[in-house]
C-alpha cells in the first residue's frame, strides 16, 4: 500500500576536486627531495596557490566552458580575407595565469639555476589538465626559445625571445611550429614547401597541413630552398612572423580549422603560404636537424602533459569512489574497484618520476651541469618518457572513465574531453613506433643504453627494505635482458619490428627502478608508506615486455587473402 509519500528521488553527488598541488602526495615529497628547504619556502606558497585555482575557480570555468570552440572568420562582411580567430573564454583566462605564473618564462628567469626546470614544469603539471591544452602553444613557445637561442641567431634572439619568454600581457608572443605537410609528419623529408629567395629574406610556397594555435604571433617552419637537395637534409628552418604592423596576414591562408577528436580548443589549422616572408635562422640546409631543440622541449612538455591527465582522471576517480555506493559500501571499500584505482596510482607514480627526471636533467643540462653519461641519459630519456607516458595517459584515462560507470561516458560531466585529449599524447611530436626508432637507431644509443642501465642501477643500490630490493632486482633484471636482446646480433627486421617492446620495457623498467628509489626516501624522510605500496603494485604489472619477434609470422597474419562466399 503506498504510503502517499513521494520519496526525494536519488541524486549523485559529483566528484569533488580540491586544492590539487596538496592532494598529490607524490608531487610534494619528490619537491622536498629535490629542492632545499630554502628553495622550497620560497616556491611552495606559489604552487599551493596554484594547485587552489586549478582545483577551484579555473576547474569551474572548464566545466562552464565546454561548449566553446575556437572561431574562425575567413572573409569580413565587405569580402576582405580577415582570417581572423576567436579563441575560448577560457583559454584567455590561460593566457593570463600562464603570465602571472611564468609557466615558459620560469624556466628562463632561473631563479633556482638548475632547478628552474623543475619549478616550471611543477607549475605546469597543475596547470594543464584545467587549461583545455593551452599548453600546446605554450610548448611551442618555450621550444621556440630554446631553438633560438641554440641557433645564435643574435637579430632572431634579441627580436624574438624576450617576447616568447616575457611575463607582460603586451609583450608576451607565443610561437608555433609547423612542420607535418599532406605528405607526411614522420617522415617530414619530404616536405614540399619552397623557399624563393627575396633580397636578403625568402618567400615561403606551399601547405603545412597540421598547425596548432595558429593564434600565434610567430612560429618556426621549414621548406626547401630552391636548388637544395630532396629528403630532410635539403630542408632549411625558417622563422616566419604571422602578421605585420597593420594586422594583415603575411601571406598566409587559413583553409580550415580541423575537425578533431580531442583537442577541440586548440585551434589546429591547415594554411597555405603563398609568397610569405620568412627568415632563414641558421644555415640553407640541415632544417631537421636544428628543429631538434624544438622537439625536445615538446617532448618534454608532452610526458608532463601526460601524467597530469593521469594526475587529473585519478583525482576524479577517487573523489567519486568516495562518494558513490554500490552493493551497500562505498567504491572505494569495494576490494576489487579499490584494486583497479590502486593499479592506476601505481603507473602514474612511475611515469610521475621518470617524467620529473627527465625535466630535472634538461635543467641541469641548459646550466652546463650535465657530464657525459648524463648528457646520454638525457638524449634517450626524451624519447623514452614521451611515448611511455603517452601511452599511459591514454590507458589511465580510459580506466578512469570506466570508473564512473555510466557517467564517465556523458559529455557533461566533462569526464570524456579527458580521455578525447589525452589520445593526441601518442600522436603528435613523434608517434610511438617513431619514437620507439628514434631510441633505437639513432647514433649513441649504445652510450644512452649504459647511462640508462647506470641510473637504474644507482637507483636500486639506495633501497634496503627487503620488499623494495625485491622489486629492485626485477627492474634491473629487466634492463639487463633488454641490453642482452640488442646485444644478441639480430637481423635488422627483427630489431625493427621489435623496437616498441624494447624502448617500453626500458621505460618500465627504469620507471620501477625510480619508484624503489623514491620509495626507500619517503620511508626513510618522511615514514610515509605509499611509495613502497606504489612501488611494490607496479611491480606486479608487466615490466619486462620483450619476447620472440617473428617479423614472418606478423607478414602471415597481415596477408591480404582472397574471399570466397561459403556458400556455392
Ligand atoms: C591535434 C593535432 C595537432 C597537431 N599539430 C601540429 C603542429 O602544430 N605542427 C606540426 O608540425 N604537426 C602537428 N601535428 C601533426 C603530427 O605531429 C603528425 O600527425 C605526427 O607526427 C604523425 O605524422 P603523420 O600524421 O604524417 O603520420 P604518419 O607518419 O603517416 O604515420 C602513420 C602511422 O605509421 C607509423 N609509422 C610511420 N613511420 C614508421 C616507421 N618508420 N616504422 C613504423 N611505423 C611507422 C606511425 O607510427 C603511425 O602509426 C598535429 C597532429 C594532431 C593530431
Amino acid at each position: 500500500m503506498s504510503s502517499g509519500r513521494h520519496d526525494a528521488p536519488f541524486t549523485q553527488p559529483p566528484p569533488r576536486l580540491g586544492n590539487q598541488y596538496r592532494d598529490d602526495p607524490l608531487l610534494g615529497s619528490w619537491l622536498r627531495r629535490t629542492l632545499s628547504l630554502a628553495q622550497m619556502r620560497d616556491f611552495e606558497p606559489e604552487i599551493d596557490e596554484l594547485g587552489a585555482t586549478v582545483g577551484g575557480p579555473l576547474y569551474e570555468l572548464q566545466l562552464a566552458d565546454r561548449l566553446n570552440e575556437p572561431r574562425l572568420t575567413q572573409w569580413d562582411a565587405w569580402g576582405e580575407r580577415i582570417d581572423a580567430l576567436e579563441v575560448t573564454p577560457l583559454w584567455r583566462e590561460a593566457e593570463r595565469l600562464t603570465l602571472e605564473y611564468g609557466l615558459v618564462a620560469t624556466a628562463y628567469e632561473r631563479r633556482h639555476g638548475p632547478l628552474a626546470r623543475v619549478e616550471q614544469f611543477a607549475k605546469v603539471y597543475l596547470f594543464h589538465p584545467s587549461s583545455d591544452v593551452y599548453t600546446c602553444p605554450l610548448a611551442m613557445t618555450d621550444g621556440a626559445a630554446r631553438t633560438l637561442l641554440e641557433s645564435g641567431n643574435t637579430r632572431l634572439i634579441e627580436r624574438a625571445v624576450p617576447r616568447l619568454t616575457s611575463r607582460d600581457p603586451d609583450r608576451f608572443w607565443t610561437s608555433g611550429q609547423w612542420m607535418t605537410e599532406t605528405t607526411g609528419g614522420s617522415d617530414v623529408g619530404r616536405s614540399q614547401t619552397r623557399a624563393v629567395a627575396d633580397g636578403d629574406r625568402w618567400r615561403l610556397h606551399g601547405r603545412k597541413w597540421f598547425t596548432s594555435a595558429v593564434t600565434s604571433q610567430m612560429a618556426l617552419t621549414l621548406a626547401r630552398p630552391d636548388g637544395n637537395p630532396a629528403g630532410g637534409r635539403g630542408l632549411a628552418m625558417f622563422y616566419v612572423e604571422l602578421r605585420d604592423a597593420q594586422d594583415r596576414l603575411n601571406g598566409i591562408r587559413v583553409d580550415r580549422l580541423k575537425d578533431k577528436l580531442g583537442t577541440r580548443k586548440v585551434p589546429t589549422a591547415e594554411l597555405t603560404l603563398d609568397g610569405t616572408l620568412a627568415e632563414l635562422v641558421g644555415e640553407r640546409g640541415n632544417g631537421t636537424r636544428a628543429i631538434e631543440p624544438m622537439l625536445s622541449v615538446t617532448r618534454m612538455w608532452n610526458s608532463v602533459c601526460a601524467i597530469a591527465f593521469m594526475r587529473r582522471g585519478l583525482a576524479l576517480a577517487r573523489s567519486y569512489a568516495s562518494r558513490r555506493t554500490a552493493f551497500g559500501a562505498s567504491l572505494e571499500d569495494l576490494p576489487l574497484h579499490a584494486d583497479t584505482l590502486a593499479m592506476l596510482e601505481a603507473e602514474t607514480w612511475g611515469a610521475f618520476l621518470m617524467t620529473f627526471l627527465l625535466v630535472e636533467l634538461n635543467g641541469r643540462q641548459e646550466c652546463g651541469e650535465l657530464d657525459e653519461q648524463q648528457g646520454a641519459l638525457l638524449r634517450i630519456l626524451t624519447p623514452l618518457a614521451k611515448l611511455a607516458t603517452g601511452k599511459q595517459s591514454v590507458a589511465v584515462t580510459s580506466e578512469v572513465l570506466e570508473s564512473f560507470g555510466g557517467a564517465g561516458y556523458i559529455e557533461d560531466t566533462g569526464l570524456p574531453q579527458l580521455l578525447r585529449d589525452a589520445q593526441v599524447l601518442p600522436i603528435w611530436e613523434g608517434t610511438t613506433n617513431v619514437l620507439s626508432l628514434d631510441v633505437l637507431l639513432r647514433s649513441g644509443f649504445a652510450a644512452g643504453l649504459a647511462a640508462l642501465m647506470g641510473r637504474g642501477s644507482a637507483a636500486v643500490r639506495t633501497v634496503t627494505d627487503p620488499r623494495l630490493v625485491a622489486a629492485g632486482r626485477q627492474a634491473v633484471a629487466a634492463l639487463e635482458r633488454a641490453a642482452l636482446w640488442m646485444d644478441a646480433g639480430q637481423d635488422p627486421e627483427v630489431v625493427q619490428a621489435g623496437a616498441r617492446r624494447l624502448a617500453m620495457t626500458l621505460a618500465r623498467a627504469l620507471q620501477l627502478a625510480l619508484l624503489c628509489e623514491h620509495a626507500q626516501w619517503m620511508l626513510d624522510n618522511e615514514h610515509d608508506e605509499r611509495g613502497r605500496a606504489a612501488a611494490l603494485r607496479y611491480a606486479r604489472q608487466p615490466v619486462d615486455l620483450l619476447h620472440e619477434v617473428d617479423p614472418d609470422l606478423d607478414r602471415v597474419l597481415l596477408k591480404k587473402g582472397t574471399f570466397s562466399i561459403s556458400a556455392g
